[in-house]
């Protein structure tokens, strides 16, 4: 602990990716964004504007981001993992360390490893001694292993489902950290509750009962003294990691208030489980397509959930566009217009860059990594438009097959807001159906949606649990799991 006046010195570390372990993706080096230095620390909005800028001398030292996949390479974390113990080894050569920021998702797979964060933060450890005290920030889908509560002295989420509150949740775990080297308090209390319940985002979205209420207990929670911060996991679906679970973590100075909330949220959680139900009309894709070609308002949303990028779907899953295609009510010339977004396939894609707009196109596209649902499927119609450049999806084609308007990118994208389907001259307002690779429909998707069906399709990260077959997950658990009595949600205190 820093004992003079100088700052303290707190570095900034993490890795983040959410990992089905269903989805034969790999999340490789071109997945992950790095940022160091400046970028790094410019990316907190508390550090560039805000009163923490000189409150710390901030180390920023390796932060390695993918969207959403399949599990990571093993030889690409480790290589993550290396650079983030290197700059740490650097940082401590020069004076020992106040703190460490560790921003993480929580939901990373590793092949070999059962929890990944778990092991990166134990190597962290070993590099910045037990003095640090580190805060961590994550997703509210991430898990809470053992290992990784062990080694953090701070702990949070997000609160908000979908993730309006991705930066605040940042920088209250950075003036967390920040407040308490201030105080120098070293008697900081985690009281961990394991809650043995797991459930889609998509059943537990906070825009709904019961997770508004159970997330809003929070506040009243926080203004309690000897409380720092309180925070709930959901936990991650498509992972069968024995980790995978509902968690429940209140930090803070005073040891039985933060049992006594933990306990009261976990508590809470578990009495609510029957309450959580799917955050918008779940159905088959045909029934959304019904749906959608009866309302007289629209655009009319349908998420081809289970092949969701945002939660780790490959997002080549073509089980959905080939049944459109196959339906002539979409796919007659006269037909409503149809966005269906979208499969990615470089190879469809150099073969498409031979043909202008307006040229006929016979190809076939996608399940180059996940053809479980579904083959290669077989587009015939005109390209209406070729895009290159986009910094996720590279070269990005339009195809018009009657009223259907297919996309096809070079590399794997998510159609996530209005503006991902306007940058290719689709105005989202035009369209009758919008067919997308989501869940629960993100702001934009969701603020211009006049219908949705939330379409229980294949793959990855499919929405029937039971289909997909966890084995490694500890039992019971609910939903899968009857339980005869209720489970033990005593709050374990960490340190
Ligand atoms: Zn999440």
């Amino acid at each position: 602990m820093n004992t003079s006046a100088k700052l303290p010195r707190i570095a900034i570390a993490g890795m983040a990716i959410e990992s089905s372990t269903f989805s034969p993706h790999r999340a490789g080096e071109r997945d992950f964004a790095v940022a160091t230095g400046a970028e790094l620390l410019n990316r907190y909005d508390a550090i560039r504007e805000g009163t923490l800028g000189t409150a710390a001398e901030w180390i920023p030292v390796h932060y390695a981001r993918s969207i959403p996949g399949g599990a990571v390479l093993r030889e690409v974390y480790e290589g993550h993992k290396a650079a983030i113990l290197a700059g740490l080894t650097e940082a401590v050569a020069t004076g020992p360390l106040d703190g460490l920021f560790f921003d993480i998702h929580g939901a990373m797979s590793v092949d070999g490893l059962d929890d990944a964060e778990g092991d990166l933060i134990r190597a962290v450890r070993e590099v910045i001694g037990q003095d640090t005290l580190v805060s961590a920030s994550m997703d509210l889908h991430g898990n809470v292993s053992r290992d990784l509560i062990e080694n953090v002295n701070l702990i949070t989420c997000y609160r908000l489902a979908p993730h309006e509150d991705t930066w605040e949740t940042r920088d209250r775990a950075l003036t967390n950290l920040v407040n308490a080297l201030e105080a120098r308090n070293p008697a900081l209390h985690t009281a961990w509750v394991r809650v043995p319940i797991l459930l889609p985002g998509e059943k537990t979205s906070t825009r709904v009962e019961p997770a508004k209420s159970l997330y809003r207990r929070i506040d009243e929670i926080e203004t309690r003294p000897g409380v720092i911060d309180a925070a709930i996991w959901i936990g991650y679906a498509w992972a069968d990691e024995p980790r995978c679970h509902g968690t429940v973590v209140v930090s803070g100075t005073d040891e039985a208030q933060t049992a006594a909330a933990a306990e009261e949220l976990g508590r809470a959680f578990w009495d609510a489980r029957d309450d959580f139900e799917f955050v918008g009309p779940p159905g088959t894709l045909d029934e959304g397509v019904a749906a959608g070609l009866a309302a007289t308002k629209t655009p009319y949303l349908i998420s081809d959930s289970g092949d969701n990028p945002g939660a780790g779907g490959t997002g080549d899953v073509t089980w959905t566009l080939a049944r459109l295609l196959d339906m002539p009510e979409l796919t007659a010339e006269d037909a409503p217009l149809t966005y269906v977004g979208s499969i990615f396939d470089a190879a469809a894609l150099a073969e498409l860059r031979t043909l202008n707009a307006g040229d006929p196109v016979d190809i076939t596209a996608g399940a180059g990594v996940d053809s479980g649902p579904a083959g290669p499927v077989r587009i015939v119609g005109t390209l209406e438009s070729l895009t290159e450049g986009d910094p996720d999806g590279g070269g990005i084609a339009v195809i018009r097959v009657g009223g259907i308007r297919a996309i096809v990118t070079e590399f794997r994208k998510a159609y996530h807001a209005t503006s991902d389907y306007a940058q290719i001259g689709l105005d989202p307002h035009q369209a009758q159906l919008i067919v997308t690779k989501i869940g629960y429909l993100e702001p934009t998707l969701y603020d211009i949606a006049e219908g949705w069906t939330l379409a229980l399709t294949p793959g990855g990260v499919d929405q029937d649990l039971e289909r997909l077959g966890h084995h490694r997950i500890q039992r019971p658990m609910f939903p899968f799991d009857d339980f005869a009595t209720d489970p033990d949600l005593r709050a374990e205190i960490i340190r």
